[in-house]
């Protein structure tokens, strides 16, 4: 594998890990390191061997919304939580979206019929800066750290407590 084809998917995968980061953190109250895990998930395709005929090829079975739901199915199964189901739907859906985009574009329909892509550079510069600044738009505006949020906004790091004690009011029984 030539340094070209290694940049183009190191720079590919730092975009869908931090895109799922970015969506699970957003729009979940779950870790949001599920949202690289899932967001990464489908490209594990790669390491199939070679030899292994479709669907499972790189952009075969992992990349079909059958397989997103199995998953989002299994992990509903194994952890009984809402939220968690929704953070594996996020960083895989986002992971799907991306690439449905893309030239190649992924099975929709499969099992069922080919579909085709859309001809998007979707991991080009133009997309590529597009992507990281939205993540880090959302990773800015939901962060709760105080360092970080007096750097966004300088107003907002001196802000104190003006809870009254006097309003809890605790009644002791004897
Ligand atoms: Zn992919």
């Amino acid at each position: 594998m030539d340094t070209t084809r290694i940049a183009f998917l190191a720079v590919a995968f730092a975009t869908h890990a931090v895109v799922g980061y970015a969506l699970v953190r957003g729009a979940t109250d779950a870790d949001p390191r599920l949202g690289i895990v899932l967001g990464l998930l489908p490209d594990a395709d790669f390491l199939f061997p070679a030899a292994w005929e479709w669907p499972l090829v790189h952009r075969g079975l992992t990349h079909t919304p059958l397989f997103a739901a199995a998953v989002v199915a299994g992990a509903y199964a194994l952890r009984r939580e809402r939220t968690v189901a929704i953070a594996v739907g996020l960083g895989i859906g986002s992971h799907l979206a991306i690439d449905s985009l893309s030239a190649k574009g992924i099975d929709w329909l499969f099992p069922l019929a080919d579909t085709t892509g859309l001809g998007v550079s979707v991991h080009g510069p133009a997309a590529t800066a597009a992507l990281w600044a939205a993540s880090l738009g959302v990773l800015a505006w939901r962060t709760e750290d105080p360092l970080v949020a007096s750097v966004l906004s300088d107003r907002s790091a001196d802000r104190s407590d003006r809870s009254d004690p006097s309003d809890r009011q605790t009644q002791r029984r004897e």
